[in-house]
């Protein structure tokens, strides 16, 4: 399912209503959250200059239903209402005035009344909280005259707060002070309309802007009304009638003058009959050629131009729209709890669509580095956009956890979520995020697991914040799929982005969030959220799962004289299995796919269920960390006291600092407990090491000074500064020309060319003429 699009437009026009932005912004977000599906509320600011425009602004990162169509000026209401029509996309509309005296809680129940039969709901104010005299009695005057005129009998035509089918309301053509025409014109597109008693609040913030002299203009755009539902595409119609009674009237009164004057001999001098028999004539001509006039100033100006009313100065609020205007996004107020690979990705790219991030971790060192403009991870691209969100102001790092939680709306937790001792993921720090958020929150917060959790997590997160907070709130399950070397990237251009949701209000802010991520039209998945955590396990799950079975067969391979690589490229042109993950190495590591494999045989069990296939995954993997260092042994014998031996690569992966899990770490300890020397370089990853390995091994800033003195090379992480070394240095460098390659990086015959002794992964073995160990 892709994201829906908002079932409600609520429109409505703002003018100077400064004060009451807030309060009715508050009780339609009540009111939004009842009905079904998702809503959008588009207000537009019609010139205002007492700082509505700036409030909305204010209140749109809080509200992120919330657009803003700024007009250049102020047009006069009719002019916003159109606006804010054209730029409604839901099939529904709703227009309210922001003055607080339509109530919210009426929309539920004009929306009801919407049904197959009816187009438009006018909203009918009774009793209504106006003057008597001023307002009331002219009101009541002009609804009769209106009913009476246009045939659409309504108590209420001035009641902004009406529901409509878009269909009609978009093909409305206002003008002028024709807003409060609405049903009689939609009336008269075919619309079925009916009203409803509605709440009316007496006014109490701000004043009215408009008085006696409104009513009196009613009485004149009555008379247009008139003239757009019966003449307004055929104008000559009506100044035609009237152009060919005046003439034909002075034509034959003519006609009769002349009949005085020739045959009866009457003279006309003097006589003011004749002077009327021109003006008639005169008066019919004018007539006709007005209603010319009239049809090509129509057709021309309002048809083939298509002319708007009025002009945008811009639009605050994400609308996927083809029509004339631009768009800016929205600036949405995010936290990120946890400035690991994910949180700290996530939050810099948040950032750098605009939004305003904080960045929260508990690690205070952490958190004073990134504010030094220290960046505590390797991850290629992020240190230059952090450094550019930072000094535009839009990105913040902050230990003050309540801080963040109060000024933003969308809550991330992105801490990490290790493997407990029987392999389930630790939710030790997810869930004390989750209660100290629950303790902070002072309104609607939408919060966000961006961690990699076990099925049913939302679920424990809703109730523990449910148990502390009454503020409502939403939990979203929102997976991350970055790989770790390019993680800018996936982040920026996401294969697709997974939310497991349930609220429409929850749902919408995370596309609001995401649109920017996603404009090359990859989807938006929407699902509940158990089925959002367990894609996330699954996908890892099946990637470990492809990994695992390629090496078992570079396994086989070696042995029945197979070449995997060859095998590999015959495999992934079939398009069901494609090119990806199908190379055999060391085994995979990382900080996510040896705990999620283990978290997902972990819940298969807790529901009584084993998972043999992922249980082999993970054996055969073990297995694999382990091959490098047997085929050292074979090479060398047992007993490696007196050997040393270089190592390239260190990282689970190229273009990152990880050491999580990483295979190396096997492969060390395997060689340090057989007695060997290491010196061991990684371009990224070395203080990682340090801290794993300490003074057991040597630390090489370059590959080749890692090489001196060196019995064999292994090659155990792919970067790509290992790929064309200079192999003559390499070989006068090394004791042996030795290299073990648990990555296949080089090819097989230059290794041959250069004369080294290469033993690869699922690869025939290339023998060195004999040399002496
Ligand atoms: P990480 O260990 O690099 O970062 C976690 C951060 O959270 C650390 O900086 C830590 O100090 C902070 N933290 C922990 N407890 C905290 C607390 N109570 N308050 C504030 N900060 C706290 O982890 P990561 O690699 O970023 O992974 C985070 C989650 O995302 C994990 O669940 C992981 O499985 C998932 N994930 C990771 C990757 C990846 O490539 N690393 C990809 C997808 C999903």
């Amino acid at each position: 399912m892709t994201t829906p699009a908002p079932a409600v437009s609520i429109v409505i026009p703002v003018y100077n209503e400064a004060e009451s932005l807030a309060p009715l912004l508050e009780e339609l977000g009540r009111v939004l959250g009842t009905i079904e599906g998702p809503a959008e509320i588009i207000t537009v600011d019609d010139g205002s200059t007492d700082g509505s425009f700036e409030r909305l602004r204010a209140l749109g990162a809080q509200e992120p239903r919330l657009r803003i169509v700024r007009l250049a000026r102020n047009y006069g209401q009719t002019a916003a209402i159109s606006a804010g029509i054209e730029h409604a996309r839901a099939p529904i509309i709703v227009s309210m005035d922001a003055d607080l005296q339509n109530d919210p809680a009426d929309i539920p129940r004009l929306l009801a009344v919407l049904g197959d039969d009816v187009d438009v709901v006018n909203g009918w104010r009774n009793p209504r909280q106006d003057p008597w005299l001023t307002r009331r009695l002219p009101s009541r005057l002009a609804n009769r005259l209106i009913s009476l005129v246009t045939g659409t009998a309504l108590h209420d035509y001035g009641c902004t707060l009406r529901a409509m089918r878009a269909s009609f309301a978009k093909e409305l053509q206002l003008y002028g002070e024709l807003h409060r025409f609405i049903p009689a014109l939609a009336a008269d597109l075919g619309a079925r309309v009916t009203e409803l008693k509605v709440h009316h609040r007496p006014r109490t913030l701000g004043r009215s802007k408009y008085g006696l002299s409104r009513t009196l203009r009613v009485f004149l755009d009555l008379l247009t009304v008139k003239f757009l539902s019966g003449f307004s595409t055929r104008p000559i119609q009506l100044f035609g009638l009237f152009g060919l009674l005046c003439g034909s009237a002075g034509i034959a009164l003519t006609a009769e003058l002349g009949f005085e004057r020739l045959v009866l001999g009457v003279p006309l001098a003097g006589r003011p009959v004749v002077l009327l028999a021109i003006l008639l004539v005169v008066v019919g001509v004018q007539f006709v050629s007005l209603g010319l006039l009239g049809e090509m100033v129509v057709r021309t100006y309002h048809e083939s131009q298509a002319k708007p009313i009025y002009r945008v100065r811009e639009v605050v609020g994400c609308i996927v729209f083809t029509g004339r205007h631009q768009y800016a996004c929205p600036v949405m107020k995010v936290f990120v709890v946890g400035t690991g690979y994910v949180g700290l990705v996530a939050g810099t790219c948040f950032a750098e669509s605009g939004n305003d991030v904080i960045c929260v971790d508990n690690v205070v060192k952490k958190v004073e580095a990134l504010r030094d403009g220290a960046v505590p991870i390797y991850e290629p691209g992020l240190e230059e956009l952090i450094r550019r969100n930072v000094a535009e102001g839009r990105l913040t790092f902050t230990t003050d956890l309540a801080h963040a939680v109060r000024t933003s709306i969308v809550v991330f937790i992105a801490v990490g979520t290790p493997s407990g001792d029987d392999g389930s993921a630790d939710l030790g720090a997810v869930m004390s995020v989750s209660r100290e958020i629950a303790r902070t929150m002072d309104g609607y917060r939408v919060v966000v697991t961006k961690s990699t959790v076990p099925i049913g997590t939302s679920e424990r997160i809703r109730a523990a914040i449910g148990a502390i907070t009454t503020h409502p709130f939403d939990v979203v399950s929102n997976p991350e799929f970055m790989k770790e070397g390019a993680a800018i990237e996936d982040f920026m251009k996401p294969d697709r982005v997974v939310i497991g949701a349930a609220s429409a209000r929850a749902i919408e802010t995370m596309r609001e969030l995401y649109d920017p991520f996603v404009r090359t039209g990859n989807p938006i998945l929407v699902m509940d959220n158990p089925s959002a955590e367990m894609t996330k396990y699954a996908a890892n799950a099946l990637l470990a799962t492809r990994i695992s079975f390629m090496n078992e067969i570079a396994n086989l391979c070696e042995r029945v004289g197979a070449d995997v690589d060859h095998v590999r490229r015959g495999i992934g042109y079939d398009r069901r299995i494609g090119h990806h993950f199908l190379f055999p190495g060391v085994g995979y590591g990382g900080s996510c796919f040896p705990k999620d494999v283990k978290a997902v045989i972990h819940t298969a069990r807790e529901q009584g269920i084993e998972f043999p296939l992922l249980n082999a995954v993970e054996d055969v993997n073990e297995a694999q960390k382990r091959r490098l260092v047997e085929k050292v042994t074979t090479e060398f014998g047992d007993d490696l006291h007196g050997r040393r031996f270089a190592i390239w690569g260190l990282a689970f992966k190229p273009r990152t600092d990880d050491m999580r899990e990483a295979p190396s770490i096997t492969i060390v300890e395997g060689l340090l407990a057989r007695g060997a020397k290491l010196a061991v370089h990684d371009p990224e990853a070395l203080s990682e090491a340090r801290n794993l390995f300490g003074d057991r091994v040597t630390y090489h800033r370059t590959n080749y000074e890692a090489l001196e003195g060196a019995d064999a090379l292994l090659i155990v992480t792919e970067w790509n500064e290992f790929r064309r070394p200079d192999f003559p240095r390499m070989k006068q460098l090394l004791r042996h020309p030795i290299i073990f390659d648990g990555r296949n990086v080089y090819d097989p015959e230059v290794m041959r060319e250069h004369g080294f002794t290469y033993l690869p992964i699922g690869r025939a073995v290339v023998r060195a003429a004999a040399a002496s160990r």
